[in-house]
């Protein structure tokens, strides 16, 4: 499961902090890291500061946007230091851990920290399912970057050696327990990807801007608002699919 939780760094500029994200990472069992847009590549100075996890770093997946960093993601959680304009679905750190764990058993799950200088921007953060805010001093609440990727990852695992135990317990309370990984409840239907979701945006875009409910020139603020509304009622696979096909009845509406 821990081999599921992807740690996202968006936009680095002091690879140091990659070394000791890194670190942070390998000491709870992760070892998912992928890089956007790093502005510096890990040299020498990260591996020192990655001391023992220097295969995290070497492993870590460079790419150019967070969109192709998460696209096989069933769940994105956004990191910030402080509360942002636009409300949007908040864990706390312990609850981010939880859903981690729950959802990490089924597909890959993603973490995504922010710029040194400026955090994540209200685009990226718009691309998470939720956020989550380690609750620090509200006079000085923003914590270096690997240090906040340590508390995050520390939560995951404190989450899942509970959530083994329980298992442990389980099994040995019936012989006939499931094996790991295949406690998926049967009929229960699944999230859908970020790469899914967002192909739904992107339909729904399309089909407001044919009936003229979005006018290009001035979309306003209607995909923000569209975004945080599925991120807050998470339609499963086959209730995203019912909207597609809504969009797709007002598409063929519309052309007639
Ligand atoms: N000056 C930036 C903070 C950057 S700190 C700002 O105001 O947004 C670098 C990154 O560390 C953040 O983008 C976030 O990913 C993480 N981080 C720092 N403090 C945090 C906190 N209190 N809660 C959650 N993430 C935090």
């Amino acid at each position: 499961m821990l081999d599921n939780v992807r740690i996202v760094l968006v936009n680095t500029s002091d690879c140091r902090n990659m070394g000791s994200a890194a670190r942070a990472m390998k000491t709870m069992g992760l070892k998912n890291l992928v890089l956007v847009d790093p502005k510096e590549m890990p040299n020498g100075q990260a591996q020192a500061l990655a001391a023992g996890a220097t295969d995290v770093l070497a492993n870590a997946k460079v790419v150019s946007t967070l969109e192709e960093a998460i696209s096989d993601c069933g769940l994105v959680v956004g990191t910030s230091a402080r509360s942002r304009t636009l409300p949007w679905p908040m864990l706390d750190p312990r609850e981010c851990g939880a859903q981690m764990v729950k959802e990490g058993v089924e597909y890959p799950v993603a973490l995504v920290f922010g710029r040194e200088s400026s955090g994540l921007t209200n685009d990226e953060l718009q691309l998470c399912h939720y956020h989550v805010a380690i609750p620090a001093n509200p006079e000085y609440s923003s914590l270096n970057l690997a240090m906040a990727v340590q508390t995050l990852s520390y939560e995951v695992r404190m989450n899942f050696l509970s959530h083994q135990e329980a298992q442990y317990a389980e099994q040995a309370a019936s012989k006939e327990a499931e094996p790991e990984g295949q406690e998926a409840v049967e009929g229960e239907e699944k999230y859908p990807l970020v790469e899914e979701t967002e192909r739904f945006y992107q339909h729904f875009e399309q089909s407001m801007s044919k009936t003229g409910f979005i006018q290009p020139k001035h979309p306003g603020q209607i995909m923000t608002k569209v975004r945080r509304l599925i991120n807050r009622a998470r339609p499963d696979g086959k209730e995203l699919k019912m909207l597609r096909g809504i969009l797709a009845s007002i598409d063929k509406s519309v052309t007639k």
